[in-house]
């Protein structure tokens, strides 16, 4: 399974948990598990035990006193800061020693933004023009947009793959050993791409094949524990919205 962005979100990482339960046994994470909302000393603990492999993100460098606030909009360096105060100094030293990527592993590829840069945001097929030529493995999972979906090619061009639509749960789809393959698993703690149900991937490596997988969780509880820990109110709301 494929996890990133969980932001301290812990009812969407439990709905997750819940959902794809019995079908994978690993967990791989493109970073940023906390940040946002208001649950991060639950969501390290949980991360702490259960990921085989991952990479820092943005956020989470910075809830553990690491810098980068200055890129920060006014709620991520509030949550940012109220998350610092939140943790153990055990926790953020978890945080601290998470590893920067990409890390690379015998069969795929782990970064928070991209295979060439952790912080670089991979929205648009132009973003990601440079990938026939970039040295990576042939499948990579990044993070960091919040936007699940991403691209495959091969000498004919890129090709954008996309989210499951809001009537679908998942779609799931053949690799095919002649491409290769940018997946974004989508954001388990904040959506993005305006489904806001949180976002995941399961990749069953012998048989080649990846499922991109959305399931509906508690927002409104999530929102209420971001109200009663005193967080910027346009952080619960956009977890509503999706965006
Ligand atoms: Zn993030």
């Amino acid at each position: 399974m494929i996890v990133s962005d969980i932001h301290s979100n812990l009812e969407a990482l439990e709905a997750v948990l819940s959902q794809a339960e019995g079908s994978y046994d690993e967990v791989i994470c493109c970073g940023d598990v906390v940040g946002y909302c208001a649950c991060p000393a639950e969501v390290i603990d949980w991360a702490r035990e259960s990921v085989a492999a991952i990479v820092r993100g943005n956020h989470d460098i910075a809830c553990c006193g690491g810098g980068g606030l200055h890129d920060f909009n006014p709620p991520a360096r509030a949550a940012a800061i109220w998350t610092y105060e939140q943790l153990s100094e055990q926790d953020r030293d978890w945080l601290r020693r998470m590893p920067k990527g990409p890390m690379r592993f015998d069969h795929y590829e782990l970064a928070h933004g991209s295979p060439e840069d952790e912080n670089q945001y991979l929205v648009s097929t132009a973003d990601v023009e440079w990938l026939d030529r970039a040295e990576m493995r042939r499948l990579c999972f990044v993070g960091h947009t919040h936007r699940q979906g991403g691209w495959s090619w091969q000498r004919g061009g890129i090709q954008r793959i996309p989210a499951p639509s809001p009537k679908e749960q998942e779609r799931v789809m053949d690799l095919d050993p002649d491409y290769q393959y940018l997946i974004n698993p989508g954001s388990v703690g904040q959506p993005r791409d305006g489904d806001p149900r949180a976002g995941y991937a399961l990749w069953n490596s012998s048989a080649n094949l990846l499922a991109l997988r959305r399931v509906k969780y508690d927002v409104r509880l999530a929102q209420m524990r971001i109200a009663d820990a005193g967080l910027p109110h346009h952080l619960a709301e956009r977890l509503a919205a999706g965006h």
